[in-house]
């Protein structure tokens, strides 16, 4: 079988930030990535999970929420996809986490869908670290453009 298209990206070149993983048609997918690829730290599967429901229901609850098509944790645990419509800007995409994360890393309220009925896991969530797993995009997005959501422009750079 061929190598998907994700896999073709150098993987050590890059750290926290967000990228464009791929265009298909007028579908966009974004890497929002949290910690470095292969850093030795991972985000724990509690507060992924946790961070999935608030940021699914932040998206999809937002000014952006006719172009959310999907919010969902990578298996590698370094972070999240965000699939969007091209109707909605890089720039969008960015103030949307910029956004989403501030919203998790000030929450303090029960986490939407965690129970028996809605979830698949209700008992695995872990908002604490939620809150603090969200820090270091927040601080990279600071400071975030359109240009930067090139996996090119870091490429060339490291
Ligand atoms: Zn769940």
């Amino acid at each position: 079988m061929e190598k998907i298209a994700s896999f073709q990206v150098d993987h050590t070149k890059f750290g926290v930030g967000m990228y464009i993983s791929r265009v298909d048609g007028d579908i966009v997918t974004y890497d929002v990535r949290m910690v470095k690829p292969n850093g030795g730290v991972y985000v724990s599967n509690p507060s992924l999970h946790t961070i999935e429901h608030l940021f699914a229901t932040f998206a999809r609850n937002s000014r952006f929420k006719d172009s959310i098509i999907y919010v969902g944790p990578m298996g590698c645990r370094t972070g999240f996809y965000l699939i969007t419509r091209d109707d909605m800007s890089g720039a969008d995409a960015i103030a949307l986490v910029r956004e989403a994360y501030s919203f998790i890393a000030d929450y303090n309220d029960a986490i939407p869908g965690c129970t028996a009925v809605e979830c698949g896991n209700y008992l695995e969530h872990d908002l604490d670290s939620a809150k603090k797993d969200v820090l270091p995009l927040l601080k990279v997005l600071e400071n975030y453009n359109e240009e930067m959501l090139d996996y090119a422009y870091h490429m060339s750079r490291n």
